[in-house]
């Protein structure tokens, strides 16, 4: 047995028929980052059914990312984003250069994708949410919001993303 197992395991004990409809009942998508630590539904108080989750190492904006954004928005119907990242991040832990080394030195190929870490995490969700309100793919751009997650208070901290370097308090 190993721990996907265990998991099976666990999964046979809570299946209870229950239905959800697809389109995310708040019309909310939130990106935010792959972190053991962050609990969305948790933190969120959010339930099934209520908002589109994308997660990735450090909750950046890559093409993927829009690409879900852009099929939440335009076939799901949602029309707001929060992005969240996070204190602590490990992306705040390497760099792009060495990370960038290091898998190439492993295997020989440098990876076509950008490793995007970062020193400054407001700052990053400044740019995170840049790109979405530049992405002309989706259709709602006017409802994004950036925030940062403590960890160990797991209070939410809004990024004011008009004035570069504020971080509101909520
Ligand atoms: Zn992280």
């Amino acid at each position: 047995m190993d721990v996907i197992d265990d998991l099976l395991g666990h999964n046979q004990t809570i299946q209870v028929p229950h239905h959800v409809d697809i389109h995310p009942t708040l019309r909310l998508a939130i990106v935010t980052c792959m972190d053991a630590r962050l609990d969305v539904f948790a933190a969120l108080g959010l339930e099934d059914g209520q908002a589109h989750i994308l997660r990735n190492a450090g909750g950046v904006v890559t093409d993927d990312v829009i690409r879900s954004l852009a099929i939440s928005q335009r076939i799901l119907l949602t029309d707001c984003v929060m992005v969240i990242h996070h204190t602590d991040c490990g992306m705040e832990k390497i760099t792009d250069d060495g990370f960038r080394a290091t898998l190439q030195a492993d295997t020989g190929v440098a990876p076509a994708f950008a490793i995007e870490t970062f020193t400054d995490v407001e700052a990053d969700v400044r740019q995170s949410v840049e790109r979405l309100r530049h992405s002309r793919f989706l259709p709602h751009r006017d409802r994004i919001r950036g925030f940062v997650y403590d960890v160990d208070s797991h209070s939410l901290s809004e990024v004011d993303c008009q004035q570069p370097g504020a971080l509101t308090n909520i």
